[in-house]
């Protein structure tokens, strides 16, 4: 069989290897990434391993010794800048070359960065990786005012965290409520109150016109003119997919690598999945690009399948969750288009759903608190909405 090599070890590369060899693979198998651990789960990067309640160990996906014992070569340290596609080669940072059967894009996203003035002081940081919480962790250890621009879900996520530490928390949203690209109304507003309630100073539509300081940030300038004090500065405005490499290599890409429901990219000896892919959905009747733990590794396994030689059409249904202090907000379905929404549940009492219906038809449930409304969900979603559909909250 031939060398299969997999470039990133993040979730979707590692889930990738992993079904090659359940599914019977046995020739040569590499995972290259260019990070120093083993793979791992970046979710709780932003939650419990930055509150220091996990530490790296509770964040690799398999024990270290699964590769050796699935001979599945896991070479660390090691970023590819190009892709041979004539001559099947990939270049290595240092100039090292090596051959593949097949290629599988596993390259994930990279955080936003802001382009503003003093965007570059030391300080003002984004978080991806686990080098980057441990730079946070340490910033954080120093800082008594942390600011934090962007209210989606990572911002938020450690928002709550600071403040659990102890810390003076602002978080500035151009939106003018958070995670507004996702939720409805009612699920913003449920979480505004919800961070204000314990204390984080939440501004929205607010823009930020510069990062004050010397060498080290020491404050945000809002577009009012106000600064807001801070040691330390998270950028969490959302991420780009990592398509460089295959955009160089002259595969087709749309913010994203263009992938069929096979995972295979406008190449057939490569394939690409997870974050940095872009496919088109029949269940949307658009094309979607995901960042969530359910499409890295449900796309892999339908690629792995796609390469051991077994059909496969890839069109999930989506979900998600996010954990923010001791509320758990857990997403079905993709809710964008909806025209009507039905609230189930206490807000006050920290336990409802929000169902969204989209001409009658149920498409989404957004589920706080209540995990048994949002599994319910992921398994009628699709059907026409009734009352007695989901379970009380
Ligand atoms: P990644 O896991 O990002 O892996 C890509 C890997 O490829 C990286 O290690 C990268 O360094 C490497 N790489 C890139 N280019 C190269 C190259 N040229 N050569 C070698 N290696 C390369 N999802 C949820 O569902 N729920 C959550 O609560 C949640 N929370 C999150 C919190 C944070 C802080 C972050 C950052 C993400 C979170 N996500 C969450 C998203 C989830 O982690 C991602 O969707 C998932 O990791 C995607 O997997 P992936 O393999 O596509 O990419």
């Amino acid at each position: 069989q031939e060398q299969i090599v997999i470039i990133g070890a993040g979730q979707a590369g590692a889930q990738v290897a992993q079904s090659l060899r359940q599914g019977g693979f046995e020739g040569p198998l590499r995972l290259i990434g260019d990070e120093p651990h083993p793979p791992y789960q970046r979710p709780p990067l932003s939650k419990k391993f930055l509150a220091g309640e996990i530490g790296a160990e509770g964040l690799w996906l398999r024990p270290p010794a699964f590769f050796e014992t699935n001979k599945i070569d896991h070479i660390p340290n090691t970023k590819v800048v190009a892709i041979d596609r004539a001559g099947k080669r990939l270049t290595l940072e240092n100039g090292d070359t090596l051959p593949y059967g097949k290629l599988v894009l596993a390259t994930g996203t990279n955080a936003r960065k802001l382009t503003l003035e003093g965007a570059d002081k030391k300080g003002v940081v984004t978080l991806r990786s686990i080098t980057d919480v441990d730079d946070i962790r340490e910033r954080m250890s120093n800082s008594k005012h942390i600011a934090i621009i962007g209210a989606g879900y990572i911002g938020l996520e450690v928002a709550a965290v600071a403040k659990s530490l102890g810390k003076d928390v602002a978080v500035i949203e151009a939106q003018d409520r958070p995670m507004k690209r996702v939720v409805s109304q009612a699920v913003s507003d449920y979480f505004t109150a919800l961070h204000r309630a314990r204390g984080i100073d939440l501004k929205l539509d607010t823009g930020v016109a510069a990062l004050e300081g010397d060498d080290a940030v020491t404050g945000v300038k809002l577009s009012s003119g106000e600064v807001v004090a801070a040691e330390l500065v998270l950028v969490a405005v959302g991420a780009e997919p990592n398509d460089w490499l295959a955009e160089q290599a002259g595969l087709e890409t749309d913010n994203g690598i263009l992938v069929d429901g096979t995972g295979q990219t406008s190449d057939t000896d490569i394939f690409a999945v997870g974050d940095c892919t872009r496919f088109y959905s029949n269940r949307y009747q658009r094309s979607v690009r995901m960042e969530s733990v359910q499409n890295a590794i449900d796309q892999a396994k339908a690629a792995a399948q796609a390469l051991l030689g077994h059909e496969v059409d890839y069109d999930p249904l989506p979900w998600f969750w996010s954990d923010q202090y001791d509320i758990k907000l857990q997403i079905a379905g993709l809710s964008d288009g909806y025209d009507d929404t039905v609230l189930t549940g206490s807000p006050e009492g920290n336990k409802f759903y929000v169902a969204y219906l989209k001409e009658g038809q149920l498409i989404a449930v957004d589920s706080i608190n209540s995990p048994r409304s949002h599994m319910m969900a992921r398994r009628v979603i699709g059907d026409v909405w009734r009352d007695d559909l989901l379970p009380d909250a």
